[in-house]
């Protein structure tokens, strides 16, 4: 496995992938690596591609009051497990080449960066979008892997590389779960034992509503009584809406039968220390 942590070996690195007749497929994540990232591996490696991973705990995505500092780092770990899952190259940038000191661009996205995640955590957006931009410049990848555990995430980067003309194809892989249904991530391991007991509710509470609205059920009480009992359990939820799944407007129109598809079911919700994200389709 080829490792870069500076721009000029990643050229030298990616020159070399570059002379194989394989496409390069990028997978960008902030490290902390789980299953769920080594599910955007095996994804890309299952399509032929040579297999970029980047590894950068990006500043720009996170608000003054989150949790950049405390954001676990595990590199030996990570470059270990990159390496078991057959990574071709791994790139992990300095600061200095994300964000040098005269850089003086950043990419603001509307559209389906507006609400949710993007109204929650202001600037997030524009974070993600930025070093996302970067990173193809940089690696140059054909394809691109997104986990859907970050839906909204998903449309976003496909929005960029749309508007901005970015010749990156953007592939989602489903969320992998532990057994008792919770979403993987690397924030997980923040919450208590007690909450992590508490966790898999959230993914019950969307499952059970997107099969209520699926037959047919009102969307607007449905999601009314859901949100009031994950508070009555102790979540603390910034949102839980039924959405348009690419444009992330909300979908007023009831019953479900009358919503053009695909449709989404997003939650984002605070348990103790951790937010949770989570989201389901729905019909
Ligand atoms: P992160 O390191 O959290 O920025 O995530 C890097 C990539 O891994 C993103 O595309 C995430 O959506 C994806 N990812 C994170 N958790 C999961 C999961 N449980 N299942 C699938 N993809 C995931």
């Amino acid at each position: 496995m080829l490792i870069a942590r500076e721009l000029n070996t990643l050229a030298g690195h990616r020159a070399r992938l570059g002379s194989e007749t394989r496409p390069l497929a990028l997978v960008p994540t902030m490290g902390a690596l789980h299953d769920g990232h080594l599910a955007l591996i095996a994804a890309a490696r299952r399509s032929g591609a040579a297999v970029a991973a980047s590894i950068f705990v990006n500043p720009l995505q996170f608000g003054p009051a989150e949790d950049f500092t405390r954001y676990p780092r595990d590199e030996a770990g990570d470059l270990a497990a990159l390496a078991d899952a057959g990574c071709d190259l791994v790139w992990l940038p300095p600061l200095a080449a994300m964000y040098p000191a005269d850089a003086a661009t950043t990419v603001d996205i509307g559209g389906p960066a507006e609400r949710w995640e993007g109204a929650a955590r202001p600037g997030h957006f524009r974070g993600v979008a930025t070093v996302v931009a970067k990173l193809f410049g940089q690696v140059r990848p054909a394809t691109a892997y997104f986990g859907e555990k970050d839906w909204q995430q998903v449309q976003v980067v496909r929005r960029l590389c749309r508007d901005l003309y970015i010749g990156v194809e953007i592939v989602p892989v489903p969320t992998v779960r532990a057994p008792d249904g919770l979403a993987l991530s690397s924030r997980n391991r923040f919450l208590t034992p007690a909450e992590r007991a508490l966790a898999p509710t959230l993914h019950r509470t969307l499952a059970a509503l997107a099969d209520a609205l699926a037959q047919g059920c009102e969307a607007e009480p449905r999601l009314a009584e859901a949100t009031a009992r994950l508070i009555a359990s102790g979540f603390l939820p910034d949102y839980l809406a039924l959405v348009d799944a690419e444009a992330l407007v909300p979908i007023s129109a009831v019953p479900i039968s009358a919503v053009r598809p695909p449709a989404r079911l997003i939650v984002a919700a605070r348990l103790g220390a951790v937010r949770l994200l989570d989201n389901v389709p729905v019909g």
